[in-house]
């Protein structure tokens, strides 16, 4: 394989992509944050960092982080829609279970070439989001809906999951497992527990999340029914 000069390492695709997250959460990406993310020594991303910005894709802030340049920011785009849709091709076409697929497309991601994407793209009829909910960068302008952090719902209050944004196998095979699915209905019991833990019913189940846990996790709430609507029998 030929590397072209100035092209783009996987490497540095990956580090894009962890700034461009952390950026989208807190506003700017903090060293110690991409190093973490990266499971990476902060005095080894220092380096990195440095090169990204000799290369115009991230300007640095004193004491604040980093953000990425326009050019830095279509290259995260882009892996990231790599990402999503390589995450749908594992699902939808090779019936990979959704719990799995996040790995192996963080390996396929960095071998889409832009044409190889447009024809996925084509293949897979513009999908709106992978199979967890999140966003593919330009993908089909379907209708926007309304999600909203299974946090900001109180006691009493339940929704429909359709957004999970962590995708590590570790938890989604625990969420499978407790039948916590994109589409399940959910529940918010108590919150506030020890530890700040949060009671949630699913189906017949009552299961307990850690607030992590549950930050990860975007519902669709269901409003209340206006007084006087009798429940259907
Ligand atoms: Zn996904």
């Amino acid at each position: 394989m030929v590397l072209r000069k100035g092209s783009i390492s996987n490497e540095v695709e990956e580090y894009l992509k962890v700034i461009y997250k952390l950026e989208r959460k807190t506003g700017f990406a903090k060293t110690l944050e991409i190093a973490k993310q990266l499971r990476l020594s902060p005095g080894s991303v220092t380096n990195t960092i440095e090169n990204l910005e000799k290369r115009n894709l991230i300007v640095h802030k004193l004491y604040r982080g980093v953000k990425l340049t326009d050019k830095g920011k279509k290259i995260a785009l882009a892996v990231i829609k790599k990402h999503r849709l390589s995450e749908r091709l594992l699902t939808d076409v090779l019936g990979m279970d959704w719990s799995q697929v996040h790995e192996a497309a963080c390996k396929l991601e960095h071998g889409i070439s832009d044409e190889v994407l447009r024809l996925l793209e084509r293949f897979l009829e513009y999908p709106a989001t992978c199979p967890h909910g999140n966003p593919i960068p330009g993908g089909s302008k379907g209708v926007k809906e309304e999600t909203e952090p299974l946090l900001d719902l109180e006691p009493g209050e339940k929704g429909i999951i359709v957004k999970i944004t962590e995708e590590r196998k570790e938890v989604l095979e625990y969420f499978e497992r407790i039948g916590l699915t994109l589409g399940s209905l959910i529940r918010v019991e108590e919150k506030n527990l020890a530890d700040g833990l949060i009671k949630v019913g699913i189906g017949e189940a009552e299961v307990y999340l850690t607030p992590r846990l549950t930050s990860i996790i975007n519902v669709k709430r269901i409003r209340k029914k206006s007084e006087g609507d009798k429940p259907l029998s």
